[in-house]
């Protein structure tokens, strides 16, 4: 006798997703460090915010850290990688001075935005930053100026209740993986508020975040459920859950891998739509597309909206070596 027919399911997959330039770049530098300098290499915090590329860079010899001071003496003529994120400007000036050499992995997305609030603070604008507090890039761009130049803005409420120093002097910049949105929800109370406030000469949320925040919205109309693949702690991704539910879908969830998946949640479902943070490798939506097809009949739909092409170069010190496997 044959085994019963399984049921079929479509997986709604978007593009783009996954890994964005400033991730793919902060990645090679640590793989390249490697292949320079030689185990080990130290980060100062995850490189990106995934378990999994961190085990990955881990198992080829880097060490990670969360302060510079946790690195030992004896090898402080290794590299210390700063994350994608970007870091206060206190970070390099502490590896000067305990002669760290280091290697700065800082998306150029986010060091534009770093220039952006200082170029409002030249201007004698103070500086609005709308984000998450606590989040790492937050804490590198407040850490562009001196303690009290920057305010954090988190919420609407928060644009209501905010009371600058001088309300017809004052610049904002953004996080760059914010929610589309809701960040223009805010800058709109803020500009009611502050007809002087200035914008920043370019948008802070990046191309990554647009792009997969819009490919999620048109796809998620008519999904049962949406697997965004991404970490508790990665701000991009889980902005992608809250579109996903915005947008329709009935469901949404953040995973990690394909073993966080709850499969009683997938009883009477016909749609599944699919996408991945900017710091979630594509190997991971492959396990997850494979876990579907041992359960379902399960039929892969590309829901692609735009082609992107960004590419950023490693640093200077790093471009003679091969990015070849080992
Ligand atoms: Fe750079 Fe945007 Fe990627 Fe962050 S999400 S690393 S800002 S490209």
């Amino acid at each position: 006798s044959s085994l019963p027919a399984k049921t079929p399911i479509t997986l709604r997959l978007c593009g783009p997703r996954g890994f964005c330039a400033g991730v793919d770049r902060a990645i090679q530098i640590v793989v390249l460090a490697l292949k320079e300098f030689g185990a080990p290499v130290y980060v100062r915090h995850e490189i990106v915010h995934n378990r999994f590329v961190v085990e990955g860079l881990e198992a080829k010899g880097a060490i990670f850290v969360e302060e510079l001071d946790e690195i030992p003496p004896e090898h402080r003529k290794q590299p210390v990688v700063f994350s994608a994120h970007g870091v206060p400007k206190s970070v390099p000036a502490d590896a000067q001075s305990r002669n760290l050499f280091y290697l700065d992995a800082t998306c150029p997305l986010v060091s534009k935005v770093h220039k952006q609030a200082m170029r409002h603070q030249k201007l004698g604008r103070h500086v609005v930053l709308i984000g998450h507090a606590g989040h790492p890039e937050v804490i590198g761009t407040m850490g562009q100026l001196p303690d009290g130049a920057v305010s954090l803005i988190e919420t609407i409420e928060d644009a209501d209740a905010y009371m600058p120093p001088d309300p017809d002097n004052l610049g904002f910049v953004t996080q760059t993986t914010l929610s589309v949105d809701d960040t223009a929800g805010v800058i709109r109370r803020l500009h009611e508020r502050f007809p002087n406030l200035t914008a920043p000469a370019a948008d802070s949320i990046c191309y990554a975040t647009t792009n997969r925040q819009e490919a999620v919205k048109q796809a998620a109309p008519g999904c049962d459920h949406f697997i965004i693949v991404g970490a508790p702690n990665s701000s991009n991704s889980k902005r992608l859950v809250e579109v996903a539910l915005r947008a329709g879908a009935k469901k949404s969830v953040l995973v990690q891998r394909a073993a966080e998946i709850d499969w009683d949640d997938f009883g009477d479902i016909a749609i599944v739509g699919l996408s991945a943070g900017a710091s979630a490798p594509e190997v991971i939506v492959d396990e997850i597309i494979e876990a579907f097809r041992l359960r379902y009949e399960a039929r892969v739909e590309l829901a692609d909206t735009v082609e992107e092409t960004e590419n950023f170069l490693v640093n200077r010190e790093l471009r003679h070596v091969p990015l070849t496997a080992q």
